[in-house]
């Protein structure tokens, strides 16, 4: 889809920011662990290939879920390595070694199928993955992944790292987190050696259990501001969303009481009020549970009135505002501020759904901040 860059509709992005917050998680880990930027989803909506343009000078590589991802990224430039999170069909195997992705394995049957095909496994560089006690993606036993290690390196494949992934490394309580970091380190302990890059960290992990990172950490949601607790636990001082959304009245009317606004009239105004309306909806992200949220006109809360509609919202203003008038949506405006966790406990999820759900159709515009260095 074309994004609407004839609509006041934008998600205003400062890379400065995204490099900064990653600045500021690195001096929390020891020196020596690589970063690898998480830009899966479209970096969260921030748009992948302007936030891995911006970022390949400051980190190691990039993570991605899926090989189209990974292709964008080489298709745009990007040379630094980009490692596959998700498991990739046998038949895009061929072409994610092309683009010279590093694929991530995680079980005996891919193995086994892959093996089955004469593909030339030679250049194929690949990540063990060690389901650890998320249920998910990875191996459980040591023994299948010693086999799995050497049917593949039998056939030439670069075996290039091992890593896990934790539940629930974002809690206070830290019992499973620890089961799963110890199930770990048992697999480690049984490999014959121990690849390039070995790795658990989350955002969630890098924070707050650094010490449980080893080399490398694949940083997500807190490089673009966000806290992956929630609120439960502190992120560091420093830590800035990078995303504003932004609109614009485009129209601006003076009802009396009893007329009903939007679809299924959900809307009856009570006296004479003015009613604005604001080109986003449920088809840029803005999700039809959003309805009673409010957004910032002029540093004051204005409320979503009536159904949200796929492209547009109605607002109710407190006076006369002119045509144009700024909108936040996401970011602050005077002394009140939006964030995606107060647009997630509206909708009743977490901050990642809410960057994600922001759709091709919203304009991403970049902006460069200097940056405060840390
Ligand atoms: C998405 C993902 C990450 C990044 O998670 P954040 O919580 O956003 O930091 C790291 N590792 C894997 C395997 C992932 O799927």
């Amino acid at each position: 889809m074309k994004a609407s860059l004839h609509r006041p509709t934008k998600a205003l992005i400062d890379l400065g920011t995204i490099g900064d917050n990653i600045s500021v998680v690195q001096t929390g880990l020891p020196q020596e662990t690589a970063v690898f930027a998480v830009v899966k989803a479209n970096a969260y909506g921030h748009g992948a290939v302007a936030v891995a343009t911006y970022l390949e000078r400051q980190v190691t590589g990039f993570c991605v879920a899926t090989v189209d991802e990974g292709l964008e990224l080489r298709e745009a430039g990007i040379v630094k390595p980009i490692l596959v999170l998700g498991v990739t069909p046998l038949e895009a195997v061929a072409v994610a070694v092309e683009a010279k992705l590093s694929l991530t394995v995680t079980s005996h049957g891919w193995v086994e199928r892959l093996l089955e095909t004469a593909m030339d496994l030679s250049q194929l560089t690949f990540h063990i993955k060690l389901d650890t006690g998320m249920g998910r993606i990875g191996f459980r036993e040591s023994g299948a992944v010693l086999q799995a290690l050497s049917a593949l390196q039998e056939r030439g494949a670069i075996f290039e790292g091992v890593f896990t992934h934790f539940a629930r490394a974002d809690e206070v309580d830290e019992t499973a987190f620890q089961l799963q970091l110890a199930a770990f380190e048992q697999v480690l302990e049984v490999l014959p050696n121990r690849p390039k890059w070995v790795h658990t960290g989350n955002s969630a992990t890098a924070l707050w259990h650094p010490e449980a990172a080893f080399n490398m950490v694949r940083l997500g949601n807190v490089i673009y501001g966000l806290n992956p607790s929630g609120g439960d636990l502190p992120l560091p001082k420093g830590i800035k969303p990078a995303l504003r959304l932004v609109s614009q009245l485009v129209e601006v009317k003076q009802l009396p009481a009893g007329q009903s606004i939007g679809y299924g009239g959900t809307y009856q105004t009570q006296e004479l009020e003015w009613i604005g309306t604001v080109p986003i909806g449920y088809a840029d992200g803005l999700v039809r549970s959003m309805q009673g949220f409010s957004v910032l006109v002029d540093g004051q809360l204005c409320p979503i009135i009536g159904r949200v509609s796929m492209d547009q919202i109605t607002i109710r203003l407190p006076k006369r505002y002119d045509l144009g008038q700024q909108i936040t949506l996401l970011g602050s405006d005077g002394e009140r501020s939006l964030t995606a966790q107060d647009w997630a406990d509206q909708q009743r999820t977490i901050h990642y759904e809410v960057l994600c759900l922001l759709s091709d159709r919203v304009y991403r515009e970049y902006i460069f901040s200097k940056g405060v260095k840390v």
